[in-house]
Order: C-alpha cells, then sequence, then structure tokens
C-alpha cells in the first residue's frame, strides 16, 4: 500500500518534471534499440528515458539522477530492494541492490543464510534445487569509465519492469545484486568534465577538450587510489562497503564492468591463460568460459567484434577478475572501447557512449542468464571449494602462519582487522616458538592455521613466488601481506605445528594505551607505534618543544627505570611556554586515540649514569613541525601523490598542501619545510625556478623525492653542479664521447635480432612491474628510528638503480643480496640492484634532500615502510652532514 502511494507521488513528480524531447538525434541507427525486443514491459515501472527525460547515452547519467532512478525503481518493485551500504570520502552513498522473485524476497535472509553455509565446510549444507545462484554486477569501480554507472539504470528497469516467462526464471533462479557506483567521487569528476565540455552538436574530434581530461582523476576515488586493487587491501571506504556486502553473499559470479582504450573493440573474460594465478583451481577458469556464452552469442547476433585470452589476465588476486576465483566464484571483467565522451572518431570507426551503456546493458543480461544456465554447477562448485580446503590443508606442506609486530599494536590491530574481514580465522599464540631466528611470544604473537575454509585465500596473502610461467602481469606481480605490513612472520611446518600452540580465536581493537601518569619532569614515548608521528604532530601543533633521541637511554619512569630506544620523543618541562596542565591533557589524547604509551619520567639523570646520556644530553635534537608542500598536477604520477595525501590527511591526521607543479613558479617556498616530489614524467621538467629550489634546500629546506622525483632531485638538487665549474670540458665533446663515431664490423655483428613472434615476451620480460625487494636498513640513522630490525621489505615497481652517493652515511638503505624476495624480476635486473642505494639522506647546505627509489607508500597498504616517509618528514634535520675532508 506504502508502495501505491509512492507511485501516486512519483507519477506526480515526473509530470511535473519539465518535458525535454529526448535528444533522439544523439541515438545512431545501430545503436537504436536499448531494450530486448521481445520482451514486454511493466507500464508503472519508469524508464530511464522517461526519469531523466533524455536518451540513455544521450548525456551521461549524473550520480544523483542514478541514485533517485534506482531508489524511485526500487519503491514501485516488489522484485528490488535497495540499501546505502556506505559512503565514499566525499560523502556520496553507494547503492546496493537486491534483485529477485518476490517470492524470494519474501525470503530473502533465509536465502541468504543458506548460501553463505555453502562456504563454511561444517555446516555440510548440502545444494538444493531451490537455491538460487547469486550473481554480482558491479558497476563504476573505475569513475572515468562512465557507461558502466548508466548501465545500471536499464539493467535495474529491466530486473523491474520485464515481463514473461524467461525473466520470471531469471529472477526465481537468482538473486541478481547490483552495486552502484562503486566509486561515487571518481565518477562525478569525469561527469563534471564530460557535462562542462559538452555540446550540442556531438563532437567526435578527438582533438576536443570533452576527450581530452585528465582520466587519472575520475579512474581513482578522493585520494587517488584505485579501487579495482582494492578487493583485498580494503584500505578505502568505497571497498570496506561493498566487500562487507561481498563476503556477506559470497556470489557464484562477479561481473565488473570497465572501459578500455579508445583503439580495442570489446574485452571479457577469460584472460590470457598463461597469466592466472596458480591458486586459482582450472575448473573455476573453465566456468568462467561457460558462463560468459550468452554475452559471445549476443555479440555474434549483431556482428560486434570482441575478444578475449588477451590483455587482461587473472593474476593479481585484489582485483574484481581475480579475487572471485580463490573465494569460491569466478569474477568476469567487461571492457568496452571508450568513446572518451558521447561519440569519438576512432580508426575501428565511429564509437558512442550509448554503444558502450548498451553493450554493458545487454552482457549485464546475458552474464545473469549465464549464471542460471550454470547454476547447478556454480553452486556444487562453490560448496566443493570451501569442503575441498580441508583436503588442500592436509596435502600442504605449510600448516601455519605465526606472526608479530614487536612494539606496534596499531599495525597487527590493522592486519589482523583485514585478515577478519575476509572471513580468516586468527588465534593468540599459545606457547613461546622459535622460527628463523626470531622467537615468537605467546600473548603477542598470532597464529594462523592453513586448515580452515579460506585456505586458499591465506595462501594467496601469505605465499611468496619467485618463479612464473609468463613474465608479462597486468598488475604487480606479488603482494605478500606481511611484508607488506613490516611483520615478523614464519611459516610452521607439521613438525613444528601441535595444537597446544593455537590458543583462543581473536579479533583485535584499534590499540588504546593506558592514560599516563602525571610527570613532574618530562613525558617521553617511544617511535615504534604505527600512530606515533601522528601523536608527535599533536605536540609540535600546539606548539609544545619536543626531542627526539638520538641513541638509547634509561630514565626513571613513575613505572621504575625504562630503557629507551632510539626515536623517543622526549617532551620535557623546560622552557615550555604551554602548562604543564595542558601537555598532560595532549599527552592523554595521544594515549587514547594514538594508541601510544606515555611514559612519565621523574629525573632527567640517567639510571646508568655516565654510561648513557641524561635526557638534557648535547645530541638530542629539538624538532620542528613539518610544514609540507606536495607536488601534484598532470605530470606527476597520481597514485603516488594521492597516497601521501591519504597518510598525512586521513591517517595522520596532517595538513599538507597540495600544488600543481606546472603553478611551482610563484609559490613562496619558505612558507614550507618540506617540498615533495613523487613520481611522475620529468623527462622534460627544467623549470627555470630549479635554481630557486636548489637555493632554498642551501637555507634549510628538505625536499623528498620518490621513484622519479628521486632522480630528478638527484641529478638537480643534490648532484647538481654549476655548469661553469665543469673545468674546462666542452659540452659538445661530452655528447661526441658518447655516442659519436661510426660503428666497428665486430659491433655490428653483436646487434641483437629477434624474431617479431617474440617482441611480447622480450617487452616484458625487462619490467619491474611491481615486485619485493629486501632491503638493509641502517636503524642507526634516523630515517630508521622506530625500526628495530636491519631488513626491510620494499615494492619496488621501477628498474632505474640509484648509485650510492659519496657521503658514505647517507645510504639509509642499500639493496641486499640477493635482492628479491617475491615477485617477478629478471636476472639482469636483480643483479643491477644489488647492493644499490634504496634510501638517501643527505644534507645539503643547512637542507636536507631524502631519496627513495620505491614508493614507501605504496597503495595505502604498505604499512611496513609509511614510518621510513614520515620520518624523512620529522627527523629531516637530526642527522648531520660527514666531517669535512
Ligand atoms: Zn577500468
Amino acid at each position: 500500500m506504502r508502495k501505491t502511494t509512492r507511485f501516486l507521488a512519483l507519477v506526480a513528480l515526473l509530470l511535473s518534471l519539465p518535458i525535454i524531447a529526448p535528444a533522439n538525434e544523439r541515438v545512431r541507427a545501430t545503436d537504436a534499440e536499448m531494450y530486448p525486443a521481445d520482451v514486454t514491459y511493466d507500464a508503472r515501472i519508469p524508464t530511464p528515458e522517461a526519469f531523466l527525460g533524455r536518451a540513455l547515452g544521450a548525456a551521461p547519467v549524473r550520480h544523483h539522477e542514478l541514485v533517485n532512478y534506482i531508489k524511485a525503481v526500487a519503491e514501485l518493485s516488489d522484485r528490488l530492494s535497495v540499501e546505502v551500504i556506505g559512503y565514499s570520502h566525499e560523502r556520496r552513498p553507494i547503492l546496493f541492490v537486491v534483485a529477485t522473485s518476490p517470492e524470494n524476497q519474501a525470503r530473502i535472509e533465509e536465502i541468504k543464510q543458506q548460501h553463505i553455509a555453502l562456504t563454511e565446510p561444517d555446516i555440510d549444507q548440502p545444494v538444493t534445487a531451490d537455491m538460487p545462484v547469486i550473481t554480482w554486477l558491479n558497476y563504476g569501480v573505475h569513475g572515468a569509465e562512465s557507461s558502466g554507472m548508466d548501465a545500471s539504470l536499464p539493467i535495474v528497469y529491466y530486473l523491474a519492469a520485464a515481463q514473461g516467462p524467461k525473466v520470471d526464471q531469471l529472477l526465481s533462479g537468482s538473486v541478481i545484486l547490483v552495486t552502484a557506483v562503486f566509486n561515487p567521487d571518481g565518477h562525478a569528476n569525469r561527469i563534471a568534465w564530460l557535462d562542462t565540455f559538452s555540446s550540442n552538436i556531438p563532437n567526435a574530434d578527438p582533438n576536443h577538450i570533452e576527450h581530452d581530461y585528465d582520466a587519472r582523476l575520475a579512474r581513482t576515488n578522493h585520494y587517488g587510489f584505485d579501487l579495482n586493487r582494492q578487493w583485498m587491501s580494503v584500505t578505502q571506504p568505497e571497498a570496506r562497503a561493498w566487500m562487507t556486502k561481498w563476503h556477506e553473499w559470497r556470489p557464484n559470479v562477479s561481473v565488473d564492468y570497465h572501459e578500455m582504450g579508445s583503439e580495442q573493440t570489446y574485452y571479457f573474460a577469460p584472460g590470457v591463460a598463461s597469466r592466472t594465478h596458480p591458486l586459482i583451481p582450472d575448473e573455476g577458469m573453465r566456468l568462467v568460459t561457460e558462463v560468459v556464452g550468452p554475452s559471445e552469442d549476443f555479440l555474434d547476433s549483431e556482428a560486434r567484434l570482441y575478444f578475449h585470452g588477451d590483455r587482461y589476465d587473472h593474476f593479481y588476486l585484489g582485483k574484481g577478475a581475480a579475487f572471485p576465483l580463490v573465494n569460491g566464484g569466478i569474477g568476469i571483467l567487461h571492457e568496452a572501447s571508450s568513446a572518451r565522451g558521447i561519440e569519438l572518431d576512432t580508426s575501428n570507426g565511429l564509437r558512442t557512449y550509448r554503444e558502450n551503456v548498451r553493450k554493458h546493458f545487454r552482457t549485464s543480461i546475458a552474464n545473469a542468464e549465464g549464471a542460471l544456465a550454470k547454476k547447478q554447477e556454480l553452486l556444487d562448485y562453490q560448496r566443493n571449494f570451501y569442503d575441498s580446503a580441508s583436503d588442500a590443508a592436509r596435502t600442504h606442506s605449510v600448516k601455519a602462519y605465526v606472526f608479530a609486530s614487536p612494539g606496534d599494536e596499531a599495525r597487527l590491530y590493522h592486519f589482523v582487522d583485514l585478515l577478519n574481514f575476509h572471513r580468516i580465522k586468527v588465534y593468540d599464540l599459545e606457547r613461546d616458538i622459535t622460527e628463523g631466528g626470531i622467537t615468537y611470544r605467546a600473548g603477542q604473537a598470532l597464529i594462523v592455521p592453513l586448515d580452515q575454509a579460506q585456505h586458499r585465500l591465506i595462501r594467496s596473502m601469505f605465499e611468496t613466488m619467485t618463479e612464473f610461467q609468463d613474465p608479462k602481469f597486468y598488475d604487480v606481480s606479488t603482494w605478500t601481506l606481511p611484508l607488506a605490513f613490516g611483520l615478523d612472520y614464519a611459516e610452521l611446518s607439521a613438525r613444528r605445528l601441535n595444537s597446544s600452540l593455537v590458543g583462543t580465536e581473536v579479533s583485535l581493537q584499534m590499540p588504546v594505551a593506558d592514560l599516563p601518569d602525571d610527570a613532574s619532569y618530562s613525558y617521553v614515548f617511544a617511535w615504534s607505534g604505527y600512530y606515533a608521528p601522528r601523536a608527535l604532530n599533536r605536540v609540535l601543533g600546539a606548539g609544545i618543544l619536543a626531542r627526539v633521541a638520538p641513541r638509547e637511554f634509561v630514565a626513571q619512569t613513575t613505572r621504575g627505570p625504562y630503557e629507551f630506544d632510539r626515536g623517543s620523543i622526549i617532551v620535557s618541562f623546560d622552557r615550555q611556554e604551554v602548562s604543564r596542565e595542558n601537555i598532560r591533557e595532549i599527552m592523554q589524547i595521544i594515549a587514547e586515540r594514538d594508541g601510544v604509551f606515555v611514559h612519565a619520567v621523574t629525573s632527567g639523570r640517567s639510571v646508568i649514569g655516565t654510561a648513557g646520556p641524561d635526557l638534557g644530553g648535547q645530541f638530542f635534537k629539538p624538532l620542528d613541525k613539518p610544514e609540507v608542500l606536495l607536488v601534484v598536477g598532470r605530470d606527476m604520477d597520481w597514485y603516488n601523490t594521492g597516497e601521501i595525501w591519504h597518510l598525512l590527511d586521513e591517517r595522520m591526521n596532517m595538513q599538507v598542501t597540495l600544488r600543481d607543479r606546472s603553478r611551482l613558479g610563484s609559490v613562496d617556498l619558505d612558507r614550507y619545510t618540506h617540498l615533495v616530489f613523487a613520481g611522475g614524467e620529468f623527462d622534460a621538467y627544467a623549470p627555470e625556478y630549479a635554481d630557486r629550489i636548489r637555493r632554498w634546500v642551501d637555507a634549510g629546506g628538505t625536499v623528498i623525492g620518490i621513484r622519479q622525483g628521486a632522480d630528478w632531485l638527484r641529478a638537480n638538487v643534490l648532484d647538481y653542479v654549476e655548469p661553469e665549474s665543469v673545468a674546462g670540458v666542452p659540452v659538445e665533446m661530452e655528447i661526441a664521447s658518447e655516442s659519436g663515431h661510426d660503428l666497428l664490423p665486430e659491433e655490428i655483428a653483436e646487434i641483437e635480432r629477434f624474431s617479431y613472434a617474440e617482441k611480447e615476451m622480450r617487452d616484458a620480460i625487462d619490467v619491474v612491474g611491481g615486485a619485493i625487494f629486501s632491503g638493509d636498513l641502517d636503524i642507526a640513522h634516523p630515517l630508521g628510528y622506530g625500526y628495530s630490525r636491519r631488513e626491510i621489505s620494499l615494492l619496488k615497481n621501477t628498474k632505474e638503480p640509484m648509485e650510492r652517493p659519496l657521503n658514505p652515511f647517507a645510504t639509509v638503505i642499500a639493496y641486499s643480496t640477493p635482492p628479491l624476495k617475491s615477485g617477478y624480476a629478471s636476472d639482469k635486473n636483480k643483479d643491477a640492484l644489488e647492493g644499490t642505494a634504496a634510501l638517501i639522506a643527505d644534507r645539503k647546505g643547512e637542507g636536507s634532500v631524502i631519496l627513495f627509489a620505491d614508493d614507501p607508500n605504496f597503495r595505502g597498504i604498505w604499512y611496513g615502510t609509511n614510518k621510513l616517509f614520515l620520518n624523512a618528514l620529522f627527523f629531516s634535520k637530526a642527522f648531520d652532514p660527514p666531517p669535512e675532508e
């Protein structure tokens, strides 16, 4: 009854809308017929065209239009329910639609519970004939690829309004889950551009500004995260929202709609066979090829070009095309060749936006039908996938993983939270165990046994891999999570694991430290906690003086003598302009919100006498609050810069100024203590103000370079030599010596020749597309504060080695020998990296130059190296140059 009233209200609303003639002049004949012609529709449900007042594809659908339409249709239909499952960073809602027959809707909870029981072997739930197949249609994880979002309107319309036995069968045999929009912020950014530069007369000229937008901002979320790399790491709220639902339902089929380059045709799974992750069962890949059958039939029936088995793969398990395949389901990626606007001239003919909306919509129906046709097999497969986990665990040599994060409960919490999020069971370690030279302590370390339902997912997160069938990867070649989190961890064989090790199951809370005692002399906190930099920023931001300890010291605290590590932060009462009362309040906030324990020290005197420093020791360094300018813009790597913005703004609550690189010239650098150049395109970057940056560093500024930004700063700041001081060597001569002579016959004979058939493989062989390398960290250096082990794991996705600088103290991290821990790198690249610098910290004039060969903040999941970057902000002046020679 409520629905009828709302229906009348909606009709009134529709009647009150201005009548806009559908922009049919924008609809090309080949793309004219949006809906399957052999179906009738319930006239009570408004079509997207009637609701929008324009043809689909004539102009992109805005987020609020999509939200209003889907909500309106759900109100009118007893087949649909809709729920807001979360909000983006920019506060836009993410909708989740459950579409099924009215009979199934009436017992939807029961259906869900029965279905999930298939994934829990202990329950022993049989597959029964009345169990629907669960199909998940996912639109808009990449906001720039907006035709997928528009396709969510006709599919919701179809699911609500289509009549006849075919759709009745589909709805009674399936539960279809529609998520729209996965990435509303990126989508809104895209649509704003398209609308801003839309013309009355569609302009297919690729040079038109409509087609030339900065797709990176729209592909990603607010902080530049690629949400289709978030299925496993779920560090972003959008991914948290939909992955919560995903695990709640464990769909049999998950389909992802995208756009690719404009010069392609139409892709859908399966991807390149030789690049399927070894943990994905063959049976899963076979089901992929069968479920997409109806999509092939549809495209064949219209003689449309498409391809699979190429370009994309099922290797990186943190994306939509692969994650479901290690969770008992299948993942199908669809990619339409982008029209980059309403219409675009391409070498394959005119691409239209409507064409892509239509293809995505019609293959959505096809995929749902493909899933229904394979219902029994998909459900059996899912049940067997989880049922066989125990057998797989029995034959696998590793029986459990133990792990710990000494001195940093927050990092441990984030890791366990991630495992629990993916329904992986974690237990207390009951007894101490020593493995690989590290003792894991009962009560501190945790253990994950492999004999559990998520056996394969656990392995995919913990294992390392260095042997590959194919050297080419669409994404990273490895993502071993304990290494990303910088944890101590070890695998346990059957000989080492016994039941007395495994304690009670745990789910951790964000750690909160005990409130500090009242200090009579000084407060001190350790630097090992993940949120210690946030704590220090609170102190400095309140105008409180703080100093960092360059070496261990033993001080008397209210709880007895305590040995503090290097990097500990001292907040004494000497010369403070802030009252003791206010300082104490901030220390309480630090304990509560940052989970950092604050010690109350009662005397400045070293407890061990002159064998250790007193609190007023001369080498303790006073600290300044960092004022950070982060260089962003079109030529900068938006992922790298976004990760830094996210780390500082979202995690550390630190203010950071973002400035476009092309607009850096007019900035008064003296407002800032730090200038950060992340990765990006630097080949043609030779600004006239480079000299100003050099002078600013000489006067005390710190520049931080990451990846290509590090190479540029190395050449233009750290190793820069004034041209006139190059003694007597004319510039022309230097160039001539590099390549200026005719080749000798033996040199010509050495020029290699390959078959063109090998080109793709040879192109791939030299790429370091994302591998984990081992480095040796100088933990005595201020940039190593907070770390207790010299070995550190680094995610590397560039290959140029960074030579060590002349200052022998400045190579804070050097790559180990051998350097590769997990992932793919050619022997040539491995050899070239051995012993070279991964992190350089050098003084120049009054300032500092800090260079990271790799991205320490990779995808917001590299918790283990975030502190290196934060150390570069807080301790960039805490080390001294080498003595003059
Ligand atoms: Zn995409």
